[in-house]
């Protein structure tokens, strides 16, 4: 694994100076080339920061727009939005995501899908994308794109397992990014619309680096019913006085959290999920680790990195602080999520609350993905406005 991205936020905010200049026209034009690892200047590789959320989509916003007019930071700032967009259309439908755990728990993984994990296809560029997502735990968004086309439609592999296998290796893996990207490959999320790798398009964006010849030329309708969309639910109340701060993997800037009139008096970390490539686990470790000790020094608390996600040891916690209100940046859809869901009764029965603190941002952008992102794309200067 290369030392590409280092898990602190002097490294996310570094890395962000450092490509503002470039978040204009210039990036517009050339994003859609992947000139290999090595030469990623034609984009900002700011995803494993905004994912963890180490920096902010409100902060890398503001800080483009702070150097460019917004017509020429646009394509930018639509993809910071993405994300947003991505995680507000599955927070509405949350049995996508438990349908798709329960298709990677249960699929069969068979000799080819070793072959494409393993990058023994013997599609040249397919096989190179494979290792160097193993290598460097990233992938050019295009070469996202085609990899998944291919595995689905040329190689006939379940987007599931594809999705899981992006997962487990990238450091930017998003449970909401990746998994509905792979449906959009899949054409699961536009009605009718499947993504097809063209050779002539990989041989162009990647400047020739590679000149694949025999793809699949069609895509098989896909099936599925349409999904239904829960509204978001309104931001409950916060309480008010000492609370104990609870920080998870999806969320490593509390400090721009809004507490309104709670302080912290204790801080603790979930550890980060364990069963991915050592090296994702560990960069979420590691900013976990990094965030912890910086929130504790600011509130002049202690902190600890909890062992495991039992609820006993986040009692103990609680109960060796006298805290009987453990707030925690909300959780989107995903496998954090899913942890505080079970932790969330037995805290309760400890007489303790779990308290999920919502961002603005998200609580104002999240009801407008109930459909496309066209659609969603029109709310976003109101968005930043706001
Ligand atoms: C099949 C597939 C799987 C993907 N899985 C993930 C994933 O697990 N995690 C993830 O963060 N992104 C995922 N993406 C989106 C995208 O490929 C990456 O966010 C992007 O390549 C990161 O590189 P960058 O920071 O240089 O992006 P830039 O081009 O510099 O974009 C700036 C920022 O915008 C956001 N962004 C850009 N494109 C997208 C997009 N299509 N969807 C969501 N956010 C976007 C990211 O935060 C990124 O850092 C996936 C895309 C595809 C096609």
């Amino acid at each position: 694994m290369s030392q590409i991205f280092h898990p602190s936020r002097a490294a996310g905010l570094a890395a962000l100076d450092a490509f503002v200049p470039r978040a204009g026209r210039r990036y517009s034009e050339a994003r859609n080339f992947d000139d290999g690892p090595g030469n990623r200047s034609n984009i900002s590789m700011l995803s494993p920061y905004i994912r963890h959320r180490i920096i902010t989509e409100q902060e890398v916003i503001r800080r483009v727009l702070a150097h460019h007019r917004f017509v020429d930071a646009e394509k930018f700032i639509q993809e910071v939005c993405w994300r947003t967009y991505w995680k507000g259309w599955l927070e509405m439908r949350s049995s996508v995501w438990a349908v798709y755990q329960t298709d990677i728990a249960t699929l069969p993984r068979s000799a080819a899908y070793h072959a494409a994990c393993a990058g023994e296809t013997g599609i040249d560029c397919f096989d190179a994308w494979a290792v160097e997502l193993k290598e460097t735990g990233y992938l050019h968004n295009h070469a996202r794109m085609w990899f998944a086309s291919l595995w689905i439609f040329t190689l006939g592999l379940p987007w599931q397992l594809g999705a899981d296998f992006f997962y487990h290796h990238l450091l930017d893996g998003d449970p909401a990014s990746n998994t509905l990207s792979w449906r959009w490959v899949a054409g699961l999320q536009t009605a009718g619309k499947t993504y097809l790798a063209q050779a002539d398009n990989i041989f162009r964006f990647t400047n020739g680096r590679f000149n694949p010849t025999a793809f699949a030329q069609s895509a098989g309708p896909p099936s599925e019913g349409p999904v239904a969309a829960v509204p978001i639910k309104a931001n409950p109340p916060l309480p008010t006085g000492a609370v104990g701060l609870l920080l998870t993997e999806e969320d490593l800037h509390p400090e721009s959290l809004d507490l309104g009139g709670m302080h912290i008096t204790a801080v603790a970390a979930l550890p980060a999920i364990a069963n991915r490539a050592d090296a994702v686990t560990r960069f979420a470790h590691d900013a976990l680790g990094e965030a912890l000790l910086r929130n504790a020094a600011l509130s002049r608390s202690s902190s600890v990195m909890m062992q495991t996600v039992d609820s006993d040891s986040l009692i103990a916690w609680a109960q060796a602080h006298q805290l009987k209100v453990i707030a925690t940046a909300y959780a989107p859809v995903g496998p954090i999520s899913d942890r505080l869901a079970i932790l969330v009764p037995a805290l309760a029965a400890a007489d303790i609350a779990l308290v999920p603190i919502r961002r603005e941002w998200d609580s104002a952008a999240w009801p407008h993905a109930a459909k496309g992102f066209f659609a969603f794309k029109d709310k976003i200067p109101g968005l930043i406005g706001a």
